[in-house]
């Protein structure tokens, strides 16, 4: 039973870059062992992140994420039982921030910023599944 998990929240103002990698770090060591896929966008200091695996695996990642102190506001964006992965190529993807078109997050959003909050979970996954498909995502499995 394969699920897909899409989740927003606010990084503390102590995440930086550094914490950035390490939090990328954690992923690519944990994931692949838990059959965990997906990518992580961080932008003015929002993360959004899709996990695609089992739903036991899934369901258990959620929770330890929602504990973490490195960010608040935890919001359930998406949740679906899925046939088949669209993230299966990451162990956790990162949006690169630097080839990610402004025109791109107008199509989606009233505004040229990324702002999960204010969209709904269908319009923040259509736009993830745009920056796959325009090799935006950097990171291996
Ligand atoms: P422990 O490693 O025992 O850590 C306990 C707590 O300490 C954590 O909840 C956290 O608050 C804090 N902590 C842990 N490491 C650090 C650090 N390097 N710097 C500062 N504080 C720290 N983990 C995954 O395995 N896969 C993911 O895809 C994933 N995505 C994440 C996305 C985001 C936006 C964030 C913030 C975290 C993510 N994590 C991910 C990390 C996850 O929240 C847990 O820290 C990790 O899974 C380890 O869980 P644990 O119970 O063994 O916690």
């Amino acid at each position: 039973m394969l699920v897909r998990l899409m989740y927003a929240s606010r990084a503390v103002p102590a995440v930086d870059q550094e914490a950035l990698l390490a939090i990328l770090r954690q992923c690519k060591t944990r994931n692949p062992e838990h059959g965990i896929t997906g990518v992580l966008c961080f932008s003015d200091g929002i993360f959004l992140q899709v996990l695609e695996g089992g739903r036991t695996a899934v369901n258990a990642l959620y929770n330890r994420i929602v504990a973490d102190a490195r960010h608040t506001q935890v919001e359930l964006m998406s949740y679906a039982e899925i046939g088949e992965r669209r993230f299966a190529g990451w162990s956790m993807g990162q949006v690169n921030m630097a080839r990610l078109n402004r025109a791109l997050l107008l199509k989606y959003s009233a505004t040229p910023t990324l702002d999960p909050f204010s969209v709904s979970g269908e319009v923040s996954l259509a736009l993830f599944e745009e920056l796959v498909a325009t090799a935006a995502i950097v990171g291996q499995s």
